[in-house]
């Protein structure tokens, strides 16, 4: 009772003042800390924005939807900086986006993962036109596609090449297989044996294609090879393969067709997201077993048939290559109209995938290339009727993050890479003198917690544990090296092999210098071009140079279209009317190509396309610049054009058109290559000599040099070297253009 008695008192009793004071001091001291704490926070946050924006290689993945996993994987792999919801300010050294290039219009600096135009170059219809174009040129040359006719515009001259086959006889009775344009995953995808099977009703467009009906088989099933490649840039053209890639089998044993298998999706068509709906679908994971194996599997059963793998391989080398070329023209037309010369913009990088079919004699066809090859890692398992379930697919797995991991090294700012390079080893040698000094003590238990620390891996968000990664990454080194034979690790620090364990810092020192370079030195990617692939494919790419004056005389920066004024000061300023081309004639010329592409031209604008414009200078030179081929016709008329357009010299001669053509042009122009006068070029005989030229041009206002005038007939193919007399003379070459 006296207990609560006085406790009632002392809750009756007013609070004494000096209580209050502290409450309020305690508020203010906690408001203080606060503050403070507030103010370390964004010191430390601006400190790390600062350390990100300058050392870390920032990688955004809000827009890599199915692509995440495996890029989160390589991320992490390589102890990169990933943003999974993008950046304020959108600065990040990759933007990986999971189709287009214009997911994210605001990326103004940095790498995006896709081309400007891509999706639309590698639809079947671009594609084979492109390829068509090269094969017209170089027949012998583009041999690797099936023939292809473009439905419903080709519907005529498609139903009389099956009325003739039929005529002939051919057997076996020929088969084709229509595609829609845009289609993929085999959607929309049959095959036919007579014109009238043909349904346009849809109103989409398609491509009917020869169908390979003589196909190599594995097992009795028909296959083809997923073969990834990285176009690492397009100016300069430079080009990777990854050796590893993967088989996709049909899951019906393969016959050829007939009247009563030709709708047998599952023997005819390959692809994994068709197949995998087969109840024979084989899910093994087993290297040379299953529905789906590696690349290298298949070559090796290739070889073990007792073919030659690596022909196969380098044949499908070349393949990638020529057509990698022969659609970097329309690449090109797209990079300038999304990034026209002198507005800031991203720099691309593409991950593509080919589909590559193989003939019974081991010649690797091309089917497609496709824009947004999948880079899932995972593969849907039936657990029960009708359920499915996504499980992590070790082939896929095996094949797509390397390619990822060794893309992502390839594509990463260098001088941040060399950056990062050296923060890691004063990280690492940091760590090395703290464990020095430490020598001879018991081995503390933190250094064996951080080799267990491997297991965080959840968050690399903030600098400590970015920390935290580094010092995995080189703990994992230590381990390798210091691995037994029979591949476990020692613990570095255990007692008595503490000591001797520890390297110098210079061991250490190469250790990481070495790290990035053991990286890039074993990646999956072998560069074709410009390494392997570079001389072979040089003549192919004069189309190039053709994209190069239709980028130049475009006239609207941005635009992906000729307009008529533009294409008469194209003549006018190559001056096609000294070989006979009056304005008249440019003008016909222009209408009628531009009704001949109309088709091209869905959104009805005005103007040409690149592929009309291409039209336009063949036909060109095919009436004024004849030559024995076509090829030759095409080059003499580029050659007379960047002449007088003063877009050549001696660099310029050896390097193809440029990206930023315009402004090279100039910039070419200022240099000024020198132009032989009309004149002088008329009087010109087989006797005609340098020095006669050379006198020809004195008392004149601008006097070439001799090695000016040596530069133009080298170009003007008007110069022959005769060992006989030793010295240099002049050959005027009479073509049938210049009488
Ligand atoms: P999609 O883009 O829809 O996957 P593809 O062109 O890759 O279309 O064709 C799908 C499948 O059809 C290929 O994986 C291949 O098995 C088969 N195929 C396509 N074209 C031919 C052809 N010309 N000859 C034989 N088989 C073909």
């Amino acid at each position: 009772m006296a207990a609560s008695k006085s406790l009632l008192d002392s809750l009756k009793k007013p609070e004494p003042t000096n209580f209050r004071m502290t409450d309020f001091r305690r508020e203010l001291h906690l408001r203080h800390k606060r503050e403070e704490h507030a103010k370390k926070e964004k010191l430390r946050a601006l400190q790390e924005s600062k350390y990100v924006s300058r050392y870390a290689i920032t990688i955004d993945t809000s827009r890599a939807r199915s692509n995440c996993d495996v890029l989160r994987m390589s991320i992490k792999e390589l102890g990169f900086k990933e943003y999974p919801f993008g950046r304020k300010d959108n600065c990040c050294d990759v933007h990986w986006h999971a189709c287009h290039f214009e997911e994210n219009p605001e990326v103004f600096g940095g790498k995006v993962n896709k081309f400007p135009g891509m999706s639309e170059i590698c639809s079947k219809m671009t594609l084979f036109r492109c390829l068509d174009i090269m094969r017209d040129l170089f027949p012998t040359d583009y041999d690797f596609y099936p023939r292809t006719w473009y439905l419903p515009a080709q519907f005529h001259e498609f139903s009389c090449e099956i009325r003739k086959m039929h005529e002939r006889r051919v057997k076996p009775k020929p088969t084709f297989i229509i595609k829609p344009d845009t289609g993929a995953q085999g959607d929309g995808i049959y095959l036919l044996r007579e014109p009238n099977e043909y349904s346009s009703l849809s109103g989409k467009c398609h491509v009917a294609q020869e169908y390979m009906s003589n196909v190599y088989l594995i097992d009795k099933f028909k296959f083809d090879f997923r073969i990834y490649v990285l176009l690492k840039s397009l100016e300069p053209l430079e080009f990777y393969i990854c050796q590893e890639g993967l088989a996709r089998f049909s899951t019906l044993p393969y016959e050829n067709p007939t009247n009563k298998n030709i709708h047998e999706s599952f023997m005819h068509l390959t692809n994994y997201s068709l197949n995998k709906r087969s109840s024979t679908f084989n899910r093994s994971d087993r290297d040379d077993e299953g529905s789906k194996r590696t690349l290298t599997s298949v070559l090796r059963r290739i070889a073990m048939n007792g073919h030659d793998s690596n022909k196969v391989w380098k044949s499908i080398e070349r393949i990638v290559c020529k057509t990698i070329v022969a659609i970097v023209p329309e690449m090109k037309v797209e990079y300038q109209a999304a990034i026209p010369p002198g507005k800031t913009g991203p720099s691309c990088f593409q991950v593509l995938g080919f589909d590559i079919l193989l003939l019974q004699n081991l010649k690797p066809i091309l089917l497609e290339i496709n824009a947004s090859p999948s880079l899932s890692l995972d593969s849907e398992q039936e657990v029960s009727p009708g359920v499915f379930e996504y499980v992590l697919s070790p082939k896929d797995e095996e094949v797509k993050y390397p390619l990822i991991r060794d893309t992502l090294l390839h594509v990463v700012p260098i001088d941040k890479l060399k950056y990062f390079r050296k923060k890691k080893k004063q990280r690492l040698l940091k760590k090395l003198k703290a464990s020095t000094s430490q020598k001879g003590k018991r081995p503390d238990p933190p250094v064996k917690q951080r080799t267990s620390i491997v297991i965080i891996k959840a968050d690399e968000s903030d600098e400590e544990k970015r920390e935290v990664n580094v010092t995995q990454q080189m703990s994992e080194m230590h381990m390798d090296v210091d691995s037994h034979g029979d591949g476990t690790a020692r613990d570095v620090n255990s007692d008595d092999e503490r000591e001797s364990n520890i390297k110098s810092d210079t061991e250490l020192d190469e250790e990481v210098d070495n790290y990035f370079e053991t990286k890039l030195r074993e990646s999956c990617l072998k560069q074709l071009y410009p390494a392997i692939y570079d001389e072979e494919c040089e003549r192919y790419r004069i189309l190039e140079r053709v994209a190069g004056l239709f980028i130049f005389f475009l006239g609207i920066r941005g635009s992906l279209r000729i307009g008529p004024t533009g294409f008469r000061t194209f003549a006018r300023k190559c001056r096609l009317n000294r070989k006979g081309m009056t304005n008249a004639s440019v003008d016909i010329m222009y209408i009628d190509l531009q009704r001949r592409w109309d088709h091209m031209n869905p959104e009805r604008t005005s103007g040409l396309c690149y592929q009309g414009f291409l039209d336009a200078c063949i036909e060109i030179a095919r009436r004024k610049f004849y030559a024995p081929t076509k090829i030759e016709m095409l080059e003499n008329l580029v050659d007379h054009c960047e002449l007088n357009l003063n877009l050549r010299d001696n660099d310029l001669a050896n390097n193809l058109p440029r990206l930023h053509f315009r402004r090279l042009g100039l910039q070419y122009r200022q240099g000024s290559m020198y132009a032989m006068p009309r004149r002088v070029i008329d009087q010109m005989t087989e006797e005609t000599t340098i020095e006669d030229l050379l006198k020809a041009h004195e008392k004149k206002l601008r006097q070439p040099s001799r090695e000016d005038i040596e530069a133009f007939l080298r170009k003007s193919r008007r110069m022959i070297y005769q060992p006989s007399s030793g010295s240099r003379v002049i050959s005027v070459t009479k073509s049938p253009d210049s009488e």
